[in-house]
């Protein structure tokens, strides 16, 4: 289960927004410098110990607002003075860079993902060709049909990034995955449930 950290930034600014922080730290402090970025917060896509656990260390080298949907901020409590509860729609800003945050409840039920101009970073949500799990604690398989739904209603040229790379590609783009992922295919509900069953 390989996962994937991203930073987002505006490099005039210099400034950038990590997502996810797990694993490695340090590896990601590096690329961040390397890029010339200041890192100026955490956006978490869910609370899942791969998506998360090395928050708490990043916390103590950079004292930075984590910024997680109101659902799931319940799981970060311990860090009660950096967390930034986030509702669906709400935008912030990375330099002039503007985040948009849409609330995808489905893999937990906090799950969200991140818009920036013609990428979205999805996390554990919608993968290249699959999405996520709903049978872990706080999955809904019927959210998450009406998430993925939300999502391919996007642009067709839209980057996608997900939370891991399950694919030989690391990205792929709204319109790929609407003509070929599988669980874009249901026409309803009641077969997207159904196709969960059988696979
Ligand atoms: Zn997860």
């Amino acid at each position: 289960m390989e996962n994937f950290v991203y930073l987002l930034g505006d490099r005039r600014a210099q400034e950038a927004l990590v997502v996810d922080p797990a694993w490695d730290v340090k590896a990601i402090l590096r690329a961040a410098e390397e890029e010339g970025y200041r890192l100026t917060g955490a956006l978490i896509t869910h609370t899942h110990f791969d998506h998360v656990n090395g928050l708490e260390e990043l916390l103590q080298k950079t004292d930075a607002p984590v910024y997680i949907n109101r659902n799931e901020a319940e799981f970060l409590k311990g860090m009660k003075r950096n967390i930034r509860k986030i509702s669906g729609g709400d935008k912030i800003k990375v330099g002039t860079v503007e985040i948009t945050f849409l609330h995808t409840p489905g893999h937990t039920p906090g799950s969200q993902c991140f818009l920036v101009q013609d990428h979205l970073v999805s996390g554990d949500t919608l993968f290249i060709q699959a999405c996520g799990r709903c049978d872990l604690a706080g999955g809904d398989p019927e959210q998450m049909y009406y998430s993925l739904k939300r999502l391919s209603e996007l642009d067709e040229k839209i980057i996608l990034y997900p939370g891991h790379n399950y694919s030989r590609e690391p990205t792929s783009t709204i319109g790929e995955e609407k003509r070929g992922n599988p669980y874009l295919q249901c026409r309803n509900l009641q077969e997207f449930l159904a196709f969960r069953m059988g696979g």
